[in-house]
């Protein structure tokens, strides 16, 4: 996609700008992030930073608001190369997979957790280009979960009760042990 290759080549001009990772508690996490009105400069800048966190995290999607942005936008790279989502809209869900799913916000933690196998995703791309996408498998994954936290969804939400209930327990002593440091 023309945005990806175009935020590549900017980026190869400048330095790397990782941006800190916000974590499950914060209340950034929490809040819909309202649709994007004007692409201009900073949201090329965010996009950039985006790729640049996402990568060294490393992972294979971003949401603006994981970096503190309320902004609906999200990066993902599923191994064919960078992309970006304004504004994304998911439809037509179909089938189910579960899958081992983690977060960036949630390092080092993975549930498996059903959705949709099958997902459409419309936005618009950097250039304000309309896309349509669909996504099977992984890249659905990827949609669902960055949608979700553009919603204010954490993947913890999606648990069922018993993980649920065990991710809880786990977080809670790792923000223990965290104060405690
Ligand atoms: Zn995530």
């Amino acid at each position: 996609m023309a945005s990806a290759g175009d935020a590549r080549a900017v980026g190869s001009l400048r330095a790397m700008t990782i941006r800190p990772i916000r974590t499950y508690g914060d209340p950034v996490l929490k809040l819909r992030c309202p649709e994007v009105t004007e692409i201009d400069a900073g949201l090329l800048t965010l996009v950039l930073d985006m790729f640049d966190t996402m990568y060294d995290a490393p992972g294979v999607g971003l949401a603006a608001n994981q970096v503190g942005v309320q902004k609906r936008i999200f990066v993902y790279d599923i191994g064919d190369g960078p992309e970006v989502v304004i504004n994304p809209v998911l439809s037509a869900h179909d089938g189910e997979w579960t899958y081992e799913e983690g977060c960036l916000s949630v390092p080092e933690l993975y549930w498996p957790i059903a959705r949709s196998k099958q997902v459409h995703l419309t936005g618009i791309d950097i250039k304000g280009k309309e896309l349509s996408l669909d996504g099977d498998e992984l890249l659905a994954r990827v949609f669902l979960h960055e949608v979700d936290h553009l919603d204010g969804t954490v993947l913890v939400e999606r648990l069922d009760p018993e993980h649920k209930k065990d991710a809880l327990r786990t977080l809670r002593n790792r923000s223990l042990d965290a104060e405690a440091h």
